[in-house]
């Protein structure tokens, strides 16, 4: 590389269906913007995906894991096809990558963009822009429980959530300091009046870690009052921090009241940066629009952006971001989940044309 340019390698997972198709933009975008800071992408392409399953069993080769280590970000499509129980593809890649690579942090961030009709009436283009921070790696969905007496009256299930005073001040810690470039306020998820130890505990750790961020306002709200806030009133939130379930939950509440899942981006990161955080969309692979050219492109460009933040880079991802805003207020280069008719490749172009 020249002097004064920054060189990364990206892995780049792009899985199946329309993931590899918004993969593709993505990666044209990157190029663009990255060419015009001085930066220097390198890119490894891995097949690994339902289609490989099928074909040899495994989402993944063995090494999988140790060939992604040496990458500076992962960039993925999309993982799942029909056929392929969710669980392979969840147990068999995603799951492995993030705990792995300790991505303890699930970062969706949330805005209804100008141009964009959102599902909820009161949520007004350019007003919501919030962040939900997701616990990534404990929480509710450990592996721990079983079941006991299958078919029998008296069967039970238990499954058991764990959470480590380690694990929810790194993510209340994360959240806070997120604020601090946001607009200072912080949401916490809990549940303490029917989870009755797990979570007066994540309560516990959030007003302490709380008391050393004078400078940022925070609140705790029940998932339930808080579910529906997030649809009457989203414009209210900034950060909003929960655990593993929580998280999930209120992310994909969010995205729809962002108006489509087709923008909305995440990124699991390691904000430790020993190994790498991995960027996605947030939608599925979309079997149904699958090969046809139509997939909005936006949620993988935007995760793009979150990774060229995440190496250091604001001023290129804020372009890109830009790019989006432009071509979401012409309604010429909005996609079909956006009431337009736009193909992939139109708004790869638009974009290209604005970065
Ligand atoms: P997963 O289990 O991986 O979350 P899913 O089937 O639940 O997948 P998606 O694959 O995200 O969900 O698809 C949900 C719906 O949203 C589908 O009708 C799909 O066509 C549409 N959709 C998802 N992503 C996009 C996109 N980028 N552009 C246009 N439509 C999309
Ligand atoms: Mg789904």
């Amino acid at each position: 590389a020249t002097a004064g340019t920054a060189s990364y390698r990206i892995a780049v997972i792009p899985g199946d269906g329309i993931g590899v198709e918004v993969t593709a933009a993505a990666r044209q975008v990157l190029d663009a913007v990255a060419a015009r800071h001085r930066i220097s992408l390198s890119y490894e392409e891995f097949d690994w995906s339902c289609q490989r399953y099928l074909a040899e069993g495994t989402m993944m080769p063995a090494d999988g894991l140790e060939r992604l280590r040496p990458a500076d970000a992962i960039l993925l499509g999309a993982v799942g096809w029909p056929g392929v129980p969710d669980h392979v593809s969840l147990w068999g890649l995603l799951i492995p990558i993030r705990r792995t690579f300790r991505q303890y942090v699930n970062l969706r961030p949330i805005r209804v963009f100008e141009g964009v009709v959102s599902p909820v009436r009161g949520a007004r283009p350019g007003e919501v822009d919030l962040v939900v921070v997701r616990e990534n790696v404990e929480g509710e969905y450990s592996e721990i429980g079983g079941r006991l007496g299958r078919g029998t009256p008296e069967e039970l299930a238990m499954q058991e959530a764990v959470f480590t005073r380690a694990g929810v001040t790194r993510i209340v810690d994360y959240a806070f300091s997120l604020a601090r470039t946001r607009r200072s306020y912080v949401t916490s998820a809990t549940k303490s009046n029917g989870i009755v130890h797990t979570m007066p505990f994540w309560d516990e750790v959030v007003a302490e870690r709380a008391a050393g961020y004078a400078d940022v306002r925070w609140d705790a709200e029940h998932i339930d009052a808080l579910a529906a806030k997030l649809v009457l009133q989203p414009e209210r939130f900034d950060v909003i921090v929960g655990s593993n379930l929580f998280g999930d939950i209120l992310s994909d509440l969010a995205a729809a009241v962002a108006g489509s899942i087709g923008i909305a981006p995440s990124a699991n990161l390691d904000p430790t940066r020993t190994f790498p955080s991995m960027f996605e969309p947030v939608h599925g692979s979309a079997p149904d629009i699958a090969g046809q050219g139509v997939a909005n492109p936006l949620g993988a460009v935007w995760s793009a952006a979150m990774m060229l933040d995440h190496l250091g880079h604001p001023g290129a991802a804020a372009d890109i971001v830009a790019a989006i805003e432009a071509c979401l207020l012409d309604p010429a280069t909005r996609t079909r989940d956006l009431g337009g008719t736009a193909s992939t490749e139109e708004v790869t172009h638009a974009l290209l044309a604005q970065v």
